[in-house]
């Protein structure tokens, strides 16, 4: 195995350019050339991880395998290389300047003056090269959050810089930048290019690759213009333009041969045999639809749609191997009501409930769980979706008054959904729900879950405090609403079904983070399938 090499993404002019699509495709390249790679990402917030960050702010929180709370572009990772990421794939300033504040207690430091440099910066080379040292990987691509120029960058660029001088040629810098298109003049615009290369450079580091972010097409001259004015071969100013989806960024650096050009700076052979069968058969079928499906996801945070990437993505994978375009229907919770629910929902082949915390929007949730009740309409309740189709159950059909969730109403009289054992007691909130992935054994095989997995044992990863209140098991299963999947160890209700309806599944598990490109969700397609069969 070669040694490992590193590549480091950047970004700027502006942030929201793509750089995790772009690390992504990148890397989904490489591995099609078959080299291992993993992709990480440094986020320079202070915050220790995401997980306390309101999605307003943030976005989705993703949540890895072994529990850890993560930036959504570990989401893309993962859809892209399908391959599952781990803690070691997130660092943030937080979590970096915690561990250096906890050795300076212990002492470690024997006395020094704690600084920037070399202190943070050596914490930062050390999560970087964790990752490599694995002997796992060939290739680590690491994406540095922000914008070039913020002030909260600047340790990440330092190591960067101090990183490509140790390494050599070992290690390169790909900086994603934008080139704007004036309207008024017909031109596209390279000085942001060039002036965010120069604030590169003032920081000692001179990229190797620039990526440019366009809505035109950039001709010859102006590539030459780029390559000249920010020291860079003509072959390492690709252009990026719009795509109508991100599966097709990966294609479309192919093309620019952006792989070639970082695997000759790396020194790695080039296999010509590229394989993108299955991602190409993916995107015929994402292409090339026979039917339509409207589904809708009742959340509260609808206007930012960033906050359940990972659904719609499952949607998008789910939606291709059904050969169906599935359109999404953004429905607030927070407005629906009683009186309103039909003519919000009904025109709907199927309804989402996304995940959640806290009380706003919860009744029009509820709402939304009886509307799909009562009307057959597929219904996929996804953690706080579960629970609200619980609580639904227990109020309308189950007659028990004021039943709740604990989280939402402490005094309830009917706690169905109640605050986990292991949770009672807890006061600091970071990183310290279920989180994870946790076994989910089925016990009915005659349900939508077993048809959908065709198998009795799965494996699902969580992120809740509250779980299905185990003493109203019996008159749940007595009053027509079946546990269907349990967790094997702790007898936790992870699936809820009502068997006499067309399909509806909430499960306290998110499949969402499971779903990519070469693996859609087996929930997500089944639920896709069915919301396609006329009522
Ligand atoms: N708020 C609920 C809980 O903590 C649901 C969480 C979620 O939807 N992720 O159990």
């Amino acid at each position: 195995m070669p040694e490992t090499r590193y590549i480091f993404v950047t970004g700027g002019v502006t942030s929201s350019l793509g750089k995790g699509i772009l690390a992504s495709s990148l890397a989904k390249l490489l591995q099609s050339r078959g080299y291992s790679v993993t992709i990480q990402k440094l986020d320079p917030y202070i915050n220790v991880d995401p997980g306390t960050l309101n999605p307003y702010e943030h976005g989705e929180c993703f949540v890895t395998e072994d529990g850890a709370e993560t930036d959504l572009d570990l989401g893309h990772y993962e859809r892209f290389l399908n391959e599952a990421t781990s803690q070691a794939n997130n660092v943030t300033t937080g979590r970096i300047y915690q561990s250096v504040i906890d050795k300076e207690r212990r002492g470690d430091y024997l006395g020094k003056t704690v600084q920037i440099i070399p202190h943070i910066t050596d914490e930062i080379k050390r999560r970087i090269k964790i990752l490599g040292s694995k002997g796992k990987y060939d290739i680590v691509i690491t994406e540095i959050g922000g914008t070039v120029g913020d002030i909260e960058s600047l340790p990440y660029v330092e190591t960067v810089r101090q990183l490509k001088w140790e390494l050599g040629n070992k290690a390169m810098v790909i900086h994603l930048t934008l080139v704007p298109y004036l309207a008024a003049t017909g031109e596209l615009k390279t000085k942001p290019t060039q002036h965010s290369v120069k604030m590169l450079l003032e920081n000692g580091v001179q990229p190797d690759v620039l990526v440019l972010r366009t809505e035109h097409e950039i001709d010859l001259s102006l590539r030459k213009k780029v390559a000249l004015f920010c020291n860079v071969g003509l072959d390492a100013v690709i252009e990026s333009i719009n795509v109508p989806t991100i599966y097709e960024v990966p294609l479309k650096m192919l093309e620019e041969k952006l792989d070639i050009t970082v695997l000759n700076k790396l020194g790695l052979a080039i296999n010509e045999d590229i394989d993108l069968s299955a991602w190409n058969s993916f995107l015929t079928k994402h292409k090339n639809p026979k039917q339509e499906v409207k589904i809708g996801i009742v959340g509260k945070y609808v206007e930012l749609h960033d906050a359940y990437k990972s659904i719609v993505e499952a949607l998008v994978h789910a939606g291709a191997e059904n050969r169906a375009r599935v359109n999404v229907e953004w429905i607030h919770s927070e407005g629906i009501t009683k009186e309103n629910v039909v003519e919000k929902l009904s025109h709907l082949n199927g309804i989402i409930v996304a995940p959640g915390f806290g009380h706003r929007g919860l009744e029009g949730k509820i709402q939304a769980a009886k509307y799909a009740r009562e009307n057959n309409t597929p219904y996929f309740g996804i953690c706080l979706g579960m629970q609200v189709a619980v609580i639904e159950y227990a109020r309308n059909v189950l007659m028990l008054e004021g039943a709740d969730s604990s989280e939402m109403n402490p005094k309830t009289p009917h706690p169905v959904i109640d605050l986990m054992e292991e949770q009672k007691g807890i006061t600091n909130y970071g990183g310290t729900m279920r989180l994870g992935s946790y076994e989910c054994r089925i016990i009915e095989k005659d349900s939508n879950v077993c048809t959908a997995y065709n198998k009795l044992t799965v494996h699902e990863r969580h992120r809740h405090r509250y779980e299905f209140n185990e003493s109203y098991r019996q008159q749940f299963v007595d009053g027509g609403m079946t546990p269907v999947g349990i967790n094997p160890e702790t007898e936790l209700v992870e699936v809820m079904e009502i068997p006499d309806h067309k399909w509806f599944v909430g499960v306290q598990f998110h499949p969402e983070y499971r779903s990519t490109v070469l693996n859609p969700h087996p929930l997500f397609i089944d639920f896709i399938k069915n919301s396609l069969v006329e009522k």
